[in-house]
């Protein structure tokens, strides 16, 4: 039986996980480079492929173009198999929402990726953010998984789909702009253009 609970939307992982690389690269003081932001989105969506009905659980949609297609095919299979596999085993919301499993994710990408610190620092930043997002969550996430219950950030939660989840989506969106306002010369110096003369 599939534990298919709600979670947080797919929008409000994507801004957390910018919010996450860039909150990750002011400590770093590095300026991510732009296509850090898409990875960062998609690790951020990588800890629900174990609901299959989750936006990378459910594999990469068609593409168009035939070759964009021949390159995603393989990709969206190991993510659809990676999903029935893990919703088989250990269930929704447990190894993927935990520290082991932010563990399991960063080694391989250290050691594979470590080289290209901004790519490295995207994904695990992205990964991160997912868990600590759900984690405000009323279910909240089993951090030390598979032993100790679920760990829940705030009194309560915030209920998946509410006006709340919206709220904190805005609030999260918010703190992004300030961090890339500080972190890119270039977006400040845009902002900077729109001030009166
Ligand atoms: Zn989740």
């Amino acid at each position: 039986m599939l534990n298919c609970a709600p979670s947080l939307n797919a929008t409000t992982h994507a801004v957390f996980g910018v919010a996450a690389l860039a909150g990750a690269s002011l400590i770093a003081g590095t300026e991510p480079p732009a296509y850090a932001y898409p990875l960062a989105v998609a690790a951020a969506w990588l800890p629900d492929v174990d609901n299959p009905r989750s936006t990378l659980g459910n594999g990469l949609s068609r593409m168009k173009s035939p070759v964009l297609n021949l390159l995603t095919r393989p990709v969206s299979w190991a993510l659809r198999v990676t999903s029935f596999t893990l919703v088989r085993t250990v269930g929704h919301r447990t190894l993927t929402h935990s520290l082991l499993g932010i563990l399991l994710f960063t080694l391989p990408v250290w050691l594979i990726l470590g080289r290209y610190t901004a790519l490295a620092l995207a994904l695990v930043a992205g990964y991160a953010s997912h868990v600590f997002a759900d984690a405000l969550n009323t279910r909240g996430v089993p951090l030390l998984w598979p032993i100790g219950g679920s760990v829940r950030l705030l009194p309560g939660g915030i209920r998946s789909g509410g006006a709340v989840e919206v709220a904190v989506a805005l609030v999260a969106l918010g703190f992004a702009g300030w961090e890339l306002y500080l972190l890119h010369p270039a977006v400040r110096g845009a902002l900077g253009l729109l001030q009166p003369l």
